[in-house]
């Protein structure tokens, strides 16, 4: 780990025995190892300025994490060895010049030909983003993880085929893509196959064209591992799906793995013959359900920490996790979009920006919440009557969730400053402001506070 050397540059003259050994013992003694491996071994010590102790983070995802998570401790930690600690900075780690700070990581593996015995172009359909390791796993999509993992690693057919199915856009095509990576990276003579289930049709009626069937079936039935993406498509077309069955069926009867995806379930498919139907069925049939908002975060983290010019703030990913729920192709987009315009007018993402360029978007994806709902929920969370945290009252206990409620009503609806200020009891839209800004500092320092917004934020969200 090259950046955490621990290597003090000499900022400050006066340290010259540096605290960060310390620190990161101390670190250890509280959290552990594990974590302490996880995020702060990742950082490097550049020593303290001015009161201001300089850390560097490889990633952006572990800059936040730790400011979300564990900056108030280290503060603590790094003022028990110097009291004239005000402040702590993470910085990401730069770049030198020209010269790229990932390339020391193995370059993505150059695609991978599907077999060259095939004859046909099916590595170039390959994409090399699709892989295990850059799927993010949540609960509605284990099952065909486990099962697309299970397929990749092991020789024995347990189940054939594997029917993966499930709306638009929630990783079918990218569990396939990934099951070839990997078992052309286990195990380089195997022969396999990906196609769409399209592209299969085309072939079929080029070969039937060009009098060449027996071309085609010896091309489909000398593989190791087929996979077909998107059956839905061959509903209909009944010739195509004669020569479908018949190619799968010798497969299967080979026990060779064969693997189907399709926008939905086996016995929902219209207009393609039982026979089929039923045979899909006989091995395992995994859907991947619509995402949860859990599992939209980490997608957004995940892409973000993959671009080095662009920081996407964490209010920002977990916005985007919020609004764009339909499905993870448009989530992904969503993010592209913004970092793409980031990076043309040369300004750094914020909240206000993505709103803008996402406009459309969020609209389509908007469920009108009001003022009124978010002032319940935020009264009912911390206790209060709605009337009391309304009210003028200044106690902390009071004040804090006023702030917490003007700050959500900024963010979940379009109301305006002064509107939001009337319906908290007439006030100033200053104090609104005001509220906003207090709020956002506090969720960068105080991960219970934090915490309980995000929580609020889901209730209120769905
Ligand atoms: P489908 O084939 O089900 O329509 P895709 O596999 O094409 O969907 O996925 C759409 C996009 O979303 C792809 O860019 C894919 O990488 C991404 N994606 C979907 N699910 C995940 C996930 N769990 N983790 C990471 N990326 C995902
Ligand atoms: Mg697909």
């Amino acid at each position: 780990m090259g950046a955490s050397g621990g290597v003090a540059s000499k900022m400050d003259s006066s340290f010259d025995a540096s605290p960060w050994p310390r620190v990161c013992d101390k670190f250890k003694h509280e959290f552990g190892q594990d974590a302490y491996k996880t995020w702060l071994g990742q950082l490097g010590y550049n020593g303290v300025d001015s009161g201001t102790v300089e850390l560097t983070a490889p990633t952006k995802f572990v800059r936040d994490w730790i400011n979300r998570h564990y900056a108030p401790r280290l503060k603590d930690f790094f003022l028990a060895e110097d009291p004239r600690i005000k402040s702590l900075s993470i910085r990401l780690a730069i770049k030198r010049a020209g010269v790229d700070a990932r390339a020391a990581e193995p370059a993505p593996a150059t695609p991978i030909e599907v077999d060259a015995s095939t004859g046909a172009d099916e590595s170039a359909a390959l994409d090399p983003k699709y892989t295990f390791d850059s799927f993010v796993v949540g609960k509605s999509n284990e099952l065909a993880y486990a099962a697309a993992k299970r397929i990749a690693e092991t020789d024995d057919v347990t189940f054939n085929p594997l029917f993966l199915h499930g709306g638009v856009g929630l990783g079918k095509t990218h569990l396939m893509h990934a099951i070839a990576w990997e078992v052309k990276r286990q195990n380089p003579t195997k022969r396999v196959v990906y196609i769409s289930a399209e592209k299969f049709m085309f072939e079929f009626i080029a070969a039937l064209r060009f009098k060449d069937t027996h071309a085609f079936k010896q091309k489909f039935r000398a593989v190791d591992l087929l996979m077909v993406d998107d059956v839905q498509f061959i509903a209909n077309k009944e010739s195509t799906q004669e020569e479908f069955f018949h190619t799968f069926n010798a497969l299967v009867d080979n026990r060779c793995q064969v693997v189907i995806t399709a926008d939905r379930s086996p016995t929902d498919l219209e207009g393609i013959q039982e026979r089929i139907i039923s045979r899909l069925g006989w091995g395992l049939v995994a859907d991947i359900h619509p995402t949860d908002y859990e599992l939209r975060l980490g997608i957004l983290q995940s892409k973000a920490e993959q671009s080095d010019d662009v920081i996407v703030p964490a209010e920002v990913l977990e916005f985007l996790a919020r609004r764009i729920t339909s499905n993870v192709r448009e989530l992904e987009g969503a993010l592209n979009r913004v970092m793409a315009y980031a990076t043309l007018v040369g300004r750094p993402i914020t909240m206000e920006m993505t709103r803008d360029v996402l406009q459309d978007l969020i609209r389509a994806n908007d469920r009108k919440l009001t003022i009124d709902e978010i002032q319940r929920a935020v009264a009912d969370y911390f206790n209060l009557r709605l009337a009391e945290m309304l009210s003028e009252r200044r106690a902390r206990n009071i004040a804090r969730p006023r702030q917490v409620a003007m700050y959500l009503s900024k963010q979940l609806t379009s109301r305006s400053l002064p509107e939001i200020g009337r319906r908290f009891g007439g006030r100033d839209h200053t104090t609104v402001m005001h509220a906003v800004r207090k709020i956002e500092d506090l969720r960068r320092d105080d991960s219970q506070l934090d915490d309980d917004i995000s929580r609020l934020t889901r209730l209120l969200e769905g």
